[in-house]
């Protein structure tokens, strides 16, 4: 089990990323890395190792502003752990961005069509190939992020946690779930993600926890739009206020 962080909103997303992962450095972890992004221009991190490292590595690097962003600390199943296969992972465009916690089952499938089609790869992940997928049915059906996001998780067997970005067009985060847990705060104008709550209960106690088989949408501007990925069915979220205190969840486990 390994974690996945996000925001998007005005603050800046590194200091929430890095306490975020760090929150759930409980769940064991090999790898870390973070991308954040601005309206022009985006930066990708990633290490073998810990938190802490990623987190010196990051201070070495300009402040470019960002509003976006998305962090995970992995545990390998598909390839070794090192820095090419940590996450975040990216299309062959280089637009789309993607963290993945679960397998994607049917990958090397998935994979063999994409190098027919004209793909290459860099890393041993299957979360690579989702991320291409994703950008494959993009382009072909010429359509929005969400969908496409959609219509490649209908392929896909397996299990995931994923969040996907699009740094040429910041606008919004896409999250979606199958048979592993993710959480979505509510904050002013803003999301955060987490694969529970820990990550942003310091900013937020409103939150909505994606069920299986759902993805949510969410917006810059606040809005959020959350649909069953196989039905196509809106779902009215159901918000929930959080009453625990984050000592009393540290010393639950
Ligand atoms: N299967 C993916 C990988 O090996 C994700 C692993 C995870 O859940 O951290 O990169």
């Amino acid at each position: 089990m390994c974690g996945i962080v996000a925001y998007i909103g005005n603050k800046d997303p590194k200091p929430i990323l890095i306490g975020g992962l760090h929150r759930l450095e409980y769940r064991g972890y090999d790898s870390a890395g973070i991308l954040v992004c601005n309206n022009s221009e985006y930066q990708l991190t990633k290490i073998t190792g810990k938190v802490n490292a990623l987190s010196k590595m990051l201070e070495t690097k300009p402040n470019i502003a960002p509003h976006l962003g998305i962090g995970h600390t992995r545990w390998a199943t598909h390839g070794m752990p090192n820095d090419t296969n940590a996450h975040p992972h990216y299309s062959n465009s280089g637009k789309l961005y993607m963290v993945h916690n679960g397998i994607i089952e049917n990958y090397d499938t998935l994979k063999m069509e994409l190098i027919k089609r004209g793909y290459s790869f860099y890393s041993d992940t299957d979360s690579e190939v989702l991320v291409n997928l994703i950008q494959e049915i993009k382009v072909k059906e010429n359509v929005k992020l969400h969908k496409a996001v959609q219509l490649a998780l209908n392929q896909v067997v397996g299990a995931y946690g994923i969040v996907v970005c699009d740094t040429f067009n910041p606008k919004e985060l896409i999250v979606a779930r199958l048979g592993s847990p993710l959480a979505i705060g509510l904050g002013e104008s803003s999301f955060y993600v987490g694969s529970d709550a820990t990550p942003f209960l310091d900013h937020t106690r409103k939150v909505v926890y994606l069920e299986d088989n759902e993805m949510a949408v969410l917006s810059k501007n606040g809005k959020i739009n959350i649909k069953n990925i196989i039905s196509d069915e809106l779902i009215h979220p159901y918000i929930e206020e959080l009453q625990w205190s984050l000592n009393s969840i540290q010393k639950g486990g």
